[in-house]
């Protein structure tokens, strides 16, 4: 049952609407109103004329509710590169820069424990009441501070992922935290800076890969089922790789 003020997603047609239960609150949209007083006690997945109203999935969380003041890890990306990293309940994992937090997110739904790092201050607090409005990140250790500049034990984490503009000199610190045979993953918007990240990683790293992803929405009219006229073509290729030891 939808309880007083918990998040839901509201759809109306092609459009989408996170809000948060307040009784006093409505959505009102092309003169039709839904008065969120009638959806509390009510079950969800439920339909008040057109409007739809479910509980939100942590795409939607992430998309509609994140305050963002940095680019992003798009959820296809995020979902991807969080079992990609081989995360589980057992899993140590660390990321940086934490941005607006939208991979720790989803890192901190699969992961034991997440550790991020974010230089500026701004972007940590951001980060941090993202995941904390929506009830998330009680595995999350928000550090803020370098990366570079922090004391992280060796042989640590399981997982290490890197969505910083050059990662090239954090390559030696990565490698020295991430356990033997853990995997590291890379996020980066060009092919060259995949090229520079590649030609650096010495013999440290195996089992390299480089993907992207791409995702195609469709119509959903059966008569007339294609895809979407417009998508997006590209938000970064992802590196992964492997700790080898010595
Ligand atoms: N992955 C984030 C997300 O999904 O919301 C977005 C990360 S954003 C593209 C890159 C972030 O890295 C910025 O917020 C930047 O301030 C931070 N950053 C850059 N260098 C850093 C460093 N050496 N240590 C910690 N954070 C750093």
């Amino acid at each position: 049952m939808f309880r007083e003020g918990e998040w839901v997603l509201i759809r109306y047609e092609e459009k989408r609407y996170l809000r948060r239960l307040d009784p006093s609150g409505s959505l009102n949209v092309r003169r039709e109103v839904l008065r969120f007083r009638d959806l509390i006690g009510k079950p969800e997945g439920i339909r008040v004329g057109r409007f739809e109203v479910f509980r939100p999935t942590l795409e939607e969380i992430i998309l509609l509710g994140f305050s963002r003041k940095t680019q992003i890890v798009y959820p296809k990306d995020a979902f991807y590169i969080a079992f990609k990293l081989g995360v589980d309940r057992n899993s140590k994992v660390l990321e940086f820069g934490t941005g607006s937090g939208a991979l720790c997110a989803v890192l901190s739904v699969i992961a034991g424990e997440v550790h991020t790092y974010e230089v500026v201050e701004e972007f940590h607090r951001i980060a941090k009441e993202n995941l904390s409005r929506f009830g998330l990140g009680g595995n999350v250790k928000f550090h803020l501070g370098d990366f570079l500049e922090a004391e992280v034990p060796e042989n640590t984490f399981d997982a290490v992922f890197v969505d910083v503009k050059d990662p090239v000199p954090y390559l030696e610190k990565v490698h020295g935290v991430l356990k033997v045979g853990g995997v590291a993953g890379f996020l980066l918007p060009t092919t060259n800076q995949v090229s520079a990240l590649l030609r650096n990683f010495g013999g440290k790293f195996g089992g390299v890969e480089v993907l992207e992803i791409l995702v195609r929405y469709y119509k959903t009219v059966p008569e007339r089922l294609r895809p979407e006229d417009t998508m997006v073509g590209h938000t970064a290729y992802l590196t992964f790789c492997r700790k080898v030891g010595s």
